[in-house]
């Protein structure tokens, strides 16, 4: 298949913890609009995947290449700004700050332009910031203080401030985690959309969630892939079920 066609290229990954290999020899193709999810046993090496995809750790060897650039020379600051924004386990945001505030800091600092430009800016932030509040499910909470919102709209707001930033390469390290039932299938509603105009990679566990949301589904086990492919061929996969689905 000609490399072109991916947005993200990974080729013989590994990344060495004093010997041991948490990613190795990965090889990795995710297309444009494709919304991908990884699962995988604990300690498989999932979350240390998107770490280096991120420029959070540095590989010990092979490459990750984002269109035409190659991530692995990159600091982390550099590889955001060509387009790939990360979600953490644990949501990262401003507590004290309200919703629209927490969306307001996340505008690119690049696009905002002083002097005369300045009041089609503002106008400009407060469009995008309503529009990202309204995907997210936080219309209502946009002068709520974040820190009052319920552990899963902690989770959303994270996502809305990443999407602020429009990355073409979204990744997601179990955004469900925690979340209530009707909290799962609207956060599965959002990534159905977002996934449109973006690729998506998504870490999760919760097997009823990843059947709603995956094209593709990677399994990863010691650090190498150990199927790939559509969620039914992969729950019907007698290895996959003896490493990570019977449990
Ligand atoms: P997963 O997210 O699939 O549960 P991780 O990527 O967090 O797994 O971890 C994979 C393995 O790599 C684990 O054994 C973990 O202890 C190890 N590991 C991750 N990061 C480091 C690090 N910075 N130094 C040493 N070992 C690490
Ligand atoms: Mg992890």
């Amino acid at each position: 298949m000609n490399p072109t066609e991916f947005i993200l290229t990974i080729e013989d990954l590994t990344v060495s913890f004093d010997g041991f290999k948490a990613v190795d020899n990965l090889n990795l193709y995710i297309e444009n609009n494709e919304l991908r999810v990884v699962i995988g046993p604990n300690g498989a090496g999932k979350t240390t995947l998107l770490d280096l995809i991120c420029g959070k750790t540095k590989a010990t060897s092979g490459s990750i290449k984002f269109k035409n650039t190659e991530l692995t020379r990159l600091a982390e600051h550099q590889i955001v700004r060509t387009g790939v924004g990360r979600k953490f386990q644990t949501p990262s945001i401003y507590e004290n700050l309200t919703v629209y505030q927490n969306l307001e800091v996340s505008y690119p600092e690049g696009r905002s332009v002083l002097g005369s430009l300045f009041f089609n800016t503002t106008h400009a932030v407060q469009a995008r910031v309503h529009s990202i509040a309204e995907e997210i499910f936080l219309i209502e909470q946009l002068n709520l203080q974040a820190a009052l919102l319920s552990h899963g709209q902690k989770q959303w707001l994270e996502i809305g401030m990443l999407l602020m930033q429009d990355p073409e390469l979204l990744m997601l390290d179990e955004p469900v985690a925690g979340m209530s039932a009707k909290e799962r299938d609207l956060t599965a509603d959002l990534l159905n959309r977002i996934c449109k105009n973006r690729s998506v990679l998504v870490i999760e566990h919760d097997m009823e969630f990843v059947k709603k949301i995956a094209h593709k589904v990677t399994v990863l086990h010691q650090g190498k892939i150990l199927a790939e492919g559509s969620m039914e061929k992969i729950q019907s996969n007698e290895t996959v079920i003896d490493v990570y689905l019977g449990h």
